[in-house]
């Protein structure tokens, strides 16, 4: 990787200075009483809380260097367009990219699928092909490709998930044919928490020449992610939920695909040459960045990414993989709760159910005492569909998530099933 923008050294040292107690002080959302109790966030595959550092970026960003990019020969138009691609060029480092010419922003995951539906789609997808999603896919990994089966006459095929909540890969190639046109899949379900094996399944699908968009929305903030190892052709993800602000995303494409793929969205900055007879598009990656693009977003976005980095991502993973370690022997030895799936490996989330009490009653009493999880289908309803189940409660951590918490946690959920008894 190159290090440019974080000498060694100091990384090395920054490293370990990660105490979870002292990183907490830079979340002062989190030192907060809510219904009476200290606040417990344990929502953070939804979003993340934003560090001080990411606040205060965007507030001197307004106050001092805010004017439009790409566009002006003035001072602060210089300023801003420079730091804007620094911000690229840092998330280039962050996955590993071969060029900047890769990273193109976006609104989030979302809008990186929907981008990628629709201009892989227009470019390669005809009538009678295949794209394969996966049964714990997030909705907005299954219905942009549905849309474009709906446009073009394809038809979605669906990877199973086993008891476990792990992937079939074993059924993989049989589900490949000669009409396979991509595989999207998810890094990590947000529902089970499941680590998919993405190098695999690229593996796999680049043994029949087909590409791969891998959905890193829960994994980025929790793992190393190298696009080059993984070789995937496509990875998406969302700033919000990496300690940065909401409406920006990422959308990683090799260069070959990018190249060949026509804009998804048009208008100012996307072009080279405009007249009525003819408009050339301008070089990537600013050719999918039409109109001002959330340019504050990105500049923050890259203080996240800083501060990620200056802790260290190997830090924070070994932190919340104890969390979640904790976390299972915890509902190994409390009675009547059901967790969902075993995975091979499981990061960030895991759902859970109180026997006999739904999860949205256990939600708002959880919340009554100061805890927020998430409750409801996490928008996997193929995923609460195979379980028979109309939704879970899940708990997801961030960064600055305690075992004090997880214990608080225990005995919030010990009342909650007195309160039913
Ligand atoms: N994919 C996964 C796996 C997710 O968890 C989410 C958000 N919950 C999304 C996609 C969509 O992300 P966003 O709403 O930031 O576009």
């Amino acid at each position: 990787m190159n290090d440019i923008l974080f000498p060694t050294e100091e990384k090395e040292e920054k490293k370990l200075r990660f105490e979870v107690q002292k990183v907490r002080k830079d979340f002062p959302i989190l030192n907060q009483v809510i219904h009476g109790k200290p606040y417990v966030y344990f929502d953070n595959s939804a979003t993340t809380q934003k560090p001080l550092a990411v606040i205060e970026a965007e507030r001197n960003f307004y106050l001092n260097s805010n004017s439009n990019i790409h566009r002006g020969v003035h001072y602060l138009s210089e300023k801003a367009t420079t730091e804007y691609e620094n911000a690229r060029k840092l998330v280039r480092e962050l996955i590993n990219a071969t060029s900047d010419r890769e990273i193109i922003f976006t609104g989030g995951t979302t809008e990186s699928i929907n981008l990628v539906a629709f201009s892989f789609g227009e470019k390669y997808i005809t009538e009678g092909d295949e794209i394969i999603v996966s049964r714990m896919e997030h909705h907005s990994n299954i219905v942009p490709w549905q849309l474009l089966c709906e446009r073009k006459n394809a038809k979605i095929k669906v990877l199973e998930f086993d008891e476990n909540g792990d992937l079939e890969l074993q059924s993989l190639p049989e589900l490949i044919s000669t009409k396979t046109k991509l595989i999207a899949v998810t890094h990590i379900s947000n529902a089970l928490g499941s680590v998919n094996d993405v190098e695999e399944i690229v593996r796999i699908a680049h043994n029949h020449d087909v590409p791969v968009l891998i959905d890193g929305a829960q994994a980025i903030q929790h793992t190393k992610v190298d696009v080059q190892k993984i070789d995937c052709d496509f990875y998406v993800f969302s700033g919000h939920k990496m300690y940065a602000p909401t409406g920006i995303g990422v959308l990683y494409g090799k260069e070959n695909f990018l190249e060949a793929m026509s804009p998804y969205k048009s208008g100012g900055e996307m072009i080279k040459k405009v007249s009525f007879e003819k408009t050339t598009y301008n070089e990537l990656p600013l050719k999918f960045e039409a109109g001002t693009p959330n340019y504050v977003g990105a500049i923050s976005f890259a203080t996240a990414i800083r501060y990620l980095t200056e802790l260290g991502m190997e830090n924070i993973a070994s932190h919340e993989d104890s969390l979640m370690k904790y976390l299972v022997e915890k509902f190994a030895d409390f009675d009547g709760a059901m967790v969902y799936g075993k995975p091979r490996k499981r990061v960030g989330a895991l759902s859970f159910a109180l026997n006999g009490i739904h999860p949205y009653d256990t939600g708002m009493i959880l919340d009554k005492m100061g805890i927020a999880i998430r409750t409801g289908t996490h928008c996997a309803q193929p995923v609460m569909d195979k379980l028979g189940i109309s939704g879970t409660a899940r708990v997801s951590f961030g960064l600055y998530n305690t075992f004090d918490e997880i214990d608080k946690l225990f005995e919030a959920l010990q009342r909650v099933k007195q309160m039913f008894a």
